[in-house]
Formats: C-alpha cells, structure tokens, sequence
C-alpha cells in the first residue's frame, strides 16, 4: 500500500499506537481505490464494492420482499456500489428446490419492485441474479445437458432435449426482460459453483452429441447464448454481470486456456462485468470459511486481467476494507465483491468511507446463521449481527426510561446484551471475573483457522467504548453487591465451564482441561488423547497438531499447498493430479468418543467436512464406542468394542462438554430483583455463539 504498511495484518498483530497512526494520521487517504467510481458507460457506480449474490431464505418467506427491501434497503443507505440479489430461477426447471422464487410472470415483477425501489430511494443500485440450478435442483426432477448424477445430489437429472435448451435460453431472456421492469440496475447470470451452465461448461458433465456438447467451443455454445439474448432482450443500458468460474476446483474442470476463450467469447456477446467463481459446490476444498485465508483467490482474477476489456471482480474471504484496497491497489481487479461481510455489517462501506474501519462488525467466515442455515432451509442471518435479514423483526429502539443495568459476564452473550442496552440509552455495568473481555472465544481465537475471532473481540471492545458501557474487569460480581447495587435489571451471562468426567485418574498430572491447554499453562508432550469430539474437541485435535507459529490460514501458499491447488493454475480444475502436501503433524493424537456414530456429525452443515478431512490430513485417529477405564502412568485405559486397550499417551485433553454458571441467580431471585439467563448460563447443552449473541441481543431490545 502506499502509506509502506502492511494492513493485511491482523488488529491483534497492531500496536496501539501503530492502529492510532492508521486511523488518526492516514485513513482518509487509506481507501482511493476503493471509492473510485467507476463508470460503465451508460451508468457510473459510485465506487468498487460489489455486494455478492446470497440466498437468505426471504425470497420464499411471507412477506418476504418487503422484509428483503429492508435488508438491501439497508445495505444500499450503508453505501455499497452494486447489490446483487440471492437466486432467482428463470423458470421452474431451474429452482433449487421446489418452492424456490422464480421469475416467470408479472405478479413477481411487482414484488421485486418494492425490493428495486428501496434500494433506489437510498441511493443505491441493484442487479438481480438469475440461477438454474440444473442438477443441483433439490428435487426428484431435475434437468441437466446429460443424464449424469452430481456427487452431492440423490438424484438423477433428466437431460435437457434440444428444444429444451433453446427455451431455457429464451426464458433466461424473459427473465432479464422482467427484471428490468422491476427496477433492476442489471443482471448476474450464474455462471459457476456448478450450476447448470458449469455443467453444459464442462466435459464430465456434458456428453451432448448435438451442437451443445462435443468440443470445448459447442460446451461454451450455452453460456454465451443465454449472454447474448440477455443483452438483446435488455437494450444496450442494462448491466449484464457474467459469474465466470474461474477456478473449478474439480478433476475435470476447465483448463485456464479455456477460461480465457469463454470470457472472451463472454465479453464479445455483451457481459458488461465479469465477476469470479471459485470452486463448484461438490468440490471437496474449502473456498470461503474461515480457515481459508484472507484474500486466498484473488489472484485467480489478476490472471485474467488483460485478457479481457471489461471490469473483473474478484471475490472469497475478503472482509476488511484493508484488503478490499490492497486487492485493487495490487491491480487484482476493478471491483471487489464481498457477501457475508455485508450480512455482517450493513455500514462496513459508509464506516471506511468515513474512516470508522475500526467500528466494522467483521464477517468471521464461520458460516454457522448464514450458509449453515441456507443449506438447512432456513432463513439465513448472521452470528455476529442476529439483525440480518430481521430488520423488521428486531430493532434497537432508544428507550424513554433509562434504566440501570447490569450485565454478569463479558463473553459473546454478555457483550452482545451490554452494548445493545447501552445503544438504547440504559445505563451498564458489565461485571467481568477476567483480566479480558471475550469468555470462552478467548480459548476459540487461539485455535488455528479461528483467527478471524479477534476481529468479533476488536468490534465489542470499540462498541464498549461507543456506547458508554461501564466495564468493569477482574470483578467477579456476587449476588449481594448487586442486590445491594440496586440494579433495575440483571443479566446474567455467566457463560458455562467444562464438564469435568468421572473416572479413575480423572485427576492424573497427565490430565488437562482444554482451558489449561489454550491458556499455554502446561507443556505438553508428542503422544496425546482428547476425550470428546464435539466442536472443541477438533478444535483441539487441530491446534495439538499445527505448527502454531504457521497457522495455514494466515498463509496463502501454505494453505494452497496443504489443498493441492496448482497455484500457477496450469492443471486442470486448478487441482487435477496435484496431492494436497503437508508435513509431518506437530503430534500423533487421538480424538475419542463414547457415540459409535461418525466423528463431528454435529459440526456445522457446510463446514463439518473441512474439519474432518484436515484432521484426516493430519492423520488424527478417531475412536469412536470407546469407554474410559482410568488414566495411570502408562496412559490412558479404554475399551473399544470388546477390546481393552492403552493408549501410551503423554497427556489427556478433556473437551467433555460444558455445565452453565449460574450460581448467583437463585439469590438474586429471593430478592425479587428482576433477572434475564442468556447464553451458556441459560442452556449449555450445544451453546454456540450465535445463540448467546442473538439472545443476549434480544433481550437488549426488549428491557
Ligand atoms: P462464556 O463465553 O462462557 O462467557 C461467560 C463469562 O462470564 C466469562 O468470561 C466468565 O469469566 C464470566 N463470569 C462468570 N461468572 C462471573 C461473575 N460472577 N462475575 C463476573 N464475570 C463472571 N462457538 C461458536 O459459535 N463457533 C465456534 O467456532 C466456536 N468455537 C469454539 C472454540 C473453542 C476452543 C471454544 C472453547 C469455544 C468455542 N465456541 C464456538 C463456543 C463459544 O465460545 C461459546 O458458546 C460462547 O462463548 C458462550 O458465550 P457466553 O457468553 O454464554 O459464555
Ligand atoms: P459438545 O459438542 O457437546 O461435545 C462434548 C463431547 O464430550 C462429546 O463428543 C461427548 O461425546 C463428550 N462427552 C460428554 N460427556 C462426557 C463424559 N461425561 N465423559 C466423556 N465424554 C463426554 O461440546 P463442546 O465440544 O464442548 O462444544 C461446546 C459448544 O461449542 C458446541 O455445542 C458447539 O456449538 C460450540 N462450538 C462450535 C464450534 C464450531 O466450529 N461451530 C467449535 C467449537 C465449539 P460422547 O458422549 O460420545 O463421548
Ligand atoms: Fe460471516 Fe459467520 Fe455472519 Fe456468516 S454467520 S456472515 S460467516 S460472521
């Protein structure tokens, strides 16, 4: 950058006085890429951030587009570029599952159009995405160039006749055609994650022997067909944006040469940007979560720059307006599309432009309210903001009776509930027994691929600072000094504390709780058991088994590397015949567990594979039906099935579960004072984040 510091870093890794240098000395100078205009031609948009497509699961709900107006309505007043819609199928054949939104008829036209006209009333602008799913339809009925089942669908798709691929081409010309009469900027046609035109794109799934299949030139016949009768359809002033992929992550994937002929051969047909895809979804590499570093992709778009006259945007884990500026600095593309960090924070955009990058509330790549709930059929949000897609639902409304407050406990729920009652005008105290704010994310932040979760920690820190709560640390609160106190409201958000199993030798020196184990209290040895493989448990086996000073997701080579992508891009797909490449894991360690059922079957819907496939890199051992008989000197004694056996371990981590603290409750409600449990302290059988922020957010609103 040119102020000659790296701000790629983490905030963790800045000093106070270098992040003082930052904001107070060069900020407004630090972002000129990113609020450059950037003009179309026909239209301007007022700077570089494109907000990238996400299906919420509103566009099916009741009264799902007014309460969609309000979600981009929001998004365009916190001033980003170019808004792009979830999915929307250009026909029935094309819906992702059966009661998917299309848009075939003018009755849909006029509910887009209250989405189109509060993005306009605040100034924005807004394209809507046209998705066909092809095989990926959720639905025994589906449809796809060949009869070729995907890897991850039960079903096997009907292939398209070939006047069926000419109505498909004309209804995604209808569909453009209604959007622009809903008040649409533009469309994206989806092109990649291997959707339908991923599947006319590539050989394995197109073995057509009419004009659409055969050579790569007659595979890329439908793409650029469904381009050209957009664009002849929509007129000359309508942004057409084509999702390219530009990096399949699949054996059989395109080579680059053939990615640049298609986005040539795009462009020619009237695509006014190009925006990147990486990776289908049946690809087995990890693309957005967490553990994927910052940026990791961008460079897939800088290799298409010059190839091409129209605008790129490039995409995947950018989520700081640092990078959003690197990325186009460094002339990776003309725009930067980011989705979740948007879901995140509606302001991220107007919060840089006023160099307030500090107060950003940052996507921290989890995927657990957004994706996760996306995949199960349920309404997307997010863990650190339980207000998207909710801005009609939950409101911090400022009260008229400011009351006194206290809030037990500075974990995501504590934090969540303090600062929100203190947005709304009540007066805080926010009683914390440690030295530092954040509870149990203090242990999470140190896992490697968790980095992100400083970030949650930087936003709360600030959001004390803002609203005006009190915070009061190294105070473990009793039940007396709060009845004493006088306190109109009491939260507790008293967290929980590990479940602490009971078997001979529990209390072994062998034995350690995985609270010990992060707070770098104890040594440990090469050879280790952890009882438990629920979340923490792999979060545990993976931290044992990393090189803690070369945490892969804080490298992009490394994490390439240890994926088998071809960072040179000349294998197929990015990936046929390169092997992932690890060294040696830092420990030989074995995760175990009473269920007889798969490892992590309980881990995050569309992150619980990364998990178990790195410790499967890592060659992690995975006991599963096993009973714990006793630790001694010689390890740890278990039977598995019929078999006793001892595992010679050094140690014995326990991630055993957790139990809730709420032990000032019973007092405080003998003296009638009127107390809220969130959190851990509420329910701690499976107590995550998102549950503790949203609780301890929605209590907030209500007292
Ligand atoms: P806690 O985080 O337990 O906070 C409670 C706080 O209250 C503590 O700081 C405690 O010191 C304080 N306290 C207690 N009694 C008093 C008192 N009398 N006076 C003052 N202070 C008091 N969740 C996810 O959603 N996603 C993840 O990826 C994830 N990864 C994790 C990885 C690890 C290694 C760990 C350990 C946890 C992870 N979690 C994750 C779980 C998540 O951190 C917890 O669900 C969450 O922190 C619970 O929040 P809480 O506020 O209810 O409780
Ligand atoms: P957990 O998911 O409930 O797992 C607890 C583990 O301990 C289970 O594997 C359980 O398996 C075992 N166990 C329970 N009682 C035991 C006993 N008495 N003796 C021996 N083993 C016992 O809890 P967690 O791992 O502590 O995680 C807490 C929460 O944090 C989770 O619910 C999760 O939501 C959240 N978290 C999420 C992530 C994420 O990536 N999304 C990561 C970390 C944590 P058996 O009963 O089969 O032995
Ligand atoms: Fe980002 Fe997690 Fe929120 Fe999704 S749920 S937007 S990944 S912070």
């Amino acid at each position: 950058m040119d102020n000659g510091i790296d701000t790629s870093m983490y905030w963790h890794e800045i000093t106070p006085n270098l992040r003082n240098f930052l904001y107070e000395e060069n900020m407004s100078k630090t972002y000129p890429k990113m609020f450059e205009p950037l003009d179309l031609g026909f239209t301007t948009l007022k700077n570089r951030v494109l907000m990238g497509s996400m299906h919420t699961g509103l566009e099916e709900a009741k009264d799902g587009f007014h309460k969609m107006a309000a979600y981009y309505g929001a998004r365009a007043a916190g001033g980003v570029g170019l808004i792009v819609t979830g999915g929307i199928a250009p026909d029935i054949m094309g819906k992702v599952q059966p009661f998917a939104a299309k848009l075939t008829n003018q009755k849909e036209v006029k509910e887009h159009s209250i989405i189109t006209k509060a993005v306009h009333d605040n100034g924005g602008k807004i394209c809507m995405q046209i998705l066909h799913a092809g095989r990926y339809a959720y639905s025994p009925v589906q449809i796809a160039p060949s009869r070729i089942k995907a890897p991850i669908s039960k079903f096997t798709p009907l292939p398209l006749p070939g006047l069926g691929v000419n109505m498909t081409i004309k209804n995604y010309a209808r569909c453009a055609k209604l959007a622009q009469q809903a008040g649409y900027d533009g469309v994206e046609v989806m092109g990649s994650e291997g959707y339908l035109i991923n599947q006319f794109i590539a050989d394995h799934t197109n073995k057509r022997t009419d004009k659409w299949g055969g050579e790569y030139k007659s595979r890329i016949r439908f793409p650029v067909a469904v381009v050209k009768s957009v664009r002849e359809a929509v007129g000359p002033n309508f942004i057409i944006i084509y999702r390219l992929s530009m990096l399949d992550l699949v054996e059989k994937g395109s080579t680059w040469e053939e990615i640049v002929e298609l986005a040539k051969a795009i462009e020619e047909a009237g695509a006014t940007i190009i925006n990147t895809g990486i990776g289908w979804h049946e690809a087995r590499i990890p693309t957005i979560a967490t553990m994927v570093p910052r940026g990791a992709f961008t460079f897939v778009t800088q290799k298409l720059k010059g190839s091409v006259k129209i605008p790129l945007c490039t995409t995947n884990r950018i989520n700081t307006p640092e990078l959003v500026e690197e990325v186009l600095a460094e002339g990776h593309a003309d725009m930067v599309s980011m989705a979740r960090p948007l879901l995140a924070d509606e302001n991220f955009v107007i919060k840089a432009e006023q160099n307030k990058a500090d107060e950003i509330n940052t996507c921290i790549g989890c995927n657990q309210a957004c994706l996760d709930h996306a995949f199960a059929g349920k309404r997307a949000t997010c863990l650190v903001n339980p207000r998207a897609c909710y801005e009609t639902e939950i409101n911090y409304i400022q009260t008229k009776s400011p009351k006194k407050v206290a809030v037990i406990g500075a974990g995501p729920a504590g934090l969540a509930a303090s600062t929100v009652a203190a947005e709304r005008g009540h007066n805080v105290d926010l009683f914390e027994a440690e030295a530092e704010i954040g509870g149990q994310f203090n242990y999470a932040k140190k896992i490697p691929g968790k980095e992100e979760f400083y970030e949650t920690l930087r936003y709360y820190t600030k959001q004390i600072e803002k609203t005006g709560v009190k915070l009061h640390t190294n105070k473990k609160v009793t039940a007396k000094e709060l009845i004493d106190a006088g306190y109109d409201e009491v939260i507790m958000a008293s967290g929980v504390k590990p479940r602490i199993p009971n078997f001979p030798g529990f209390d072994h020196e062998k034995v350690i709780s995985y609270q010990a184990l992060l707070k770098n209290e104890v040594v440990l040895g090469k050879k280790v058991a952890v009882i438990g493989a629920g979340g923490i448990g792999f979060d545990v086996a993976e931290y044992l088994t990393t090189d803690l000073k070369n945490s892969p997701s804080l490298n992009k080579e490394l994490f390439l590397k240890e994926w088998g992508i071809d960072k040179d891009l000349n294998a197929r797909g990015g990936v046929q015949g390169i092997r992932p490449q690890l060294d040696d894991p830092e420990r030989e360690v074995y995760l175990c567990q009473r269920k007889t059922t798969k490892h992590g079957a309980g881990l995050g819907k569309t992150t619980g594979w990364i998990h178990r496939t790195t410790l499967k890199h890592k060659q992690v051992r995975m006991l599963g039906g096993v009973s714990y008989n006793k630790v001694d000197d010689q390890g740890l004694h278990i039977t598995v099935g019929d078999e006793s056996q001892v595992l010679d371990v050094d140690n014995i981590v326990l991630c055993s579960g957790q139990t809730s603290v709420r032990d000032l409750e019973a007092d405080l409600l003998a003296a009638k004072v009127s107390t809220h449990v969130i959190g851990g302290a509420d329910v701690a059988a499976e107590i995550d984040a998102k549950r503790a922020i949203r609780q301890g957010s929605v209590v907030a609103s209500e007292i």
